[in-house]
């Protein structure tokens, strides 16, 4: 029987497509063998390999100057990518907003200058910086942005107006809101969040910045070599770019990303209104624009209650709503895949949590 997962990652999947690869697993279309033994260079994996490209741009509305890159190493390995290909002695602006925002900046750091343009290390409730806050720095090459940041439960609403093109980790909402192309020069997110099974991230960079990426780098840190190669220069991680490839064709289905931003929105607004009407059993540590639409995050009185509300969720099927290590609560996550009985059953059993302890 499967559960109610919250987790942050990696995301729950349709059950509809752990199904379908279940049963092509060990013998992939008449092949004789398993994906996982096949050739990397054979057609079979070829077709794959190209339907997932294709989808990754189209699903997500991805304009046709932007190049789609498949990079072993998650969303993390970016956080040193993006500055070993761009910098190249100019700086780099990061919005510091949570968690992961933080360590692309400790990460860049390693390889130039970077600097904080907005560090929110110190707001309560915690919060994205409205517009105007953001303060670039002559010879800045980009300002890097996290759109969700999954810890804290903050959500970047309005893109920063600034001068320098942006650099976006969308990792936790990833393909599940529209994305304004003309203002970024790369955008990425590790798939396992809001996508598909951890082993890579989704990259999309605009072609033209690819002449002028590094070519002082070990050859798999080269942006330009995995463009030239169409994410094929070495071997590729299989398993997960054909269940990316599953999870972009299921989302195609289910009506694109239209319906995904709907279905986040509503995910998120039946778990906050529950939180906003249990008058104060249930805190956002959120400013109310700033709230994720994927990973909500909310607190109790005190720890101890937390700890309970966790427990108990766990013996009704809903796990993985413990906050992160780092700052506790409670923390429900609502990716691409959730169902809405997923929501309802978590607000069902928040009602009946506060009716017994409230
Ligand atoms: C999880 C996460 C990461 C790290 O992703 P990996 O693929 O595990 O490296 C980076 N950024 C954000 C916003 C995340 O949620």
């Amino acid at each position: 029987m499967r559960v109610h997962n919250f987790c942050a990652g990696p995301c729950v999947l349709p059950e509809a497509i752990l199904l379908e690869a279940q049963s092509e697993f060990v013998e992939l279309n008449g092949s004789g063998m398993s994906l996982l033994e096949m050739s990397h260079r054979s057609p079979l994996y070829e077709e794959i390999h190209e339907a997932a490209r294709a989808r990754s741009k189209s699903v997500f509305g991805v304009p046709d100057d932007f190049e789609v890159l498949f990079i072993q190493g998650g969303a993390m390995l970016q956080f040193s990518m993006v500055p070993m290909n761009f910098l190249q002695g100019e700086a780099g602006a990061y919005v510091d907003a949570g968690s992961w925002g933080s360590k692309a900046l400790a990460d860049a750091r390693m390889y130039g200058e970077a600097y904080a343009a907005w560090n929110g290390d110190q707001e309560s409730p915690s919060r994205m910086p409205n517009q105007g806050e953001v303060e670039i720095r002559p010879g800045t090459r980009y300002l890097h942005v996290t759109s969700n940041e999954t810890i804290g439960g903050v959500r970047m609403v309005e893109w920063p107006e600034v001068e320098v093109p942006m650099i976006g980790d969308m990792s936790s909402d990833y393909m599940s809101r529209p994305i304004p192309w003309d203002r970024f020069d790369l955008v990425y997110g590790g798939v396992q969040k809001n996508l598909g099974p951890a082993g890579m991230a989704v990259v999309f960079i605009r072609t033209s910045t690819l002449e002028n990426t590094s070519r002082n780098l070990g050859t798999y840190l080269r942006y330009d070599i995995h463009a030239d190669n169409r994410s094929l220069f070495n071997t590729p991680p299989v398993f997960t770019i054909w269940m990316t490839g599953k999870m972009l064709k299921w989302i195609e289905d289910e009506g694109g990303l239209p319906e995904m931003e709907m279905r986040t929105k509503q995910r998120a607004a039946r778990i906050y209104d529950t939180i906003e009407a249990s008058g104060g059993f249930y805190t956002s540590p959120v400013a109310r624009r700033d709230r994720s639409l994927t990973n909500v995050v909310f607190n109790l009185s005190n720890a101890e209650m937390e700890t309970r509300f966790v427990a108990q969720a766990e013996k009704n099927d809903l796990v993985n709503l413990k906050g992160h290590r780092s700052v506790g609560g409670v923390r429900a996550s609502l990716y691409n895949a959730m169902p809405m009985e997923g929501v309802e059953a978590l607000v069902a059993f928040m009602h009946e949590f506060q009716r017994e302890n409230g």
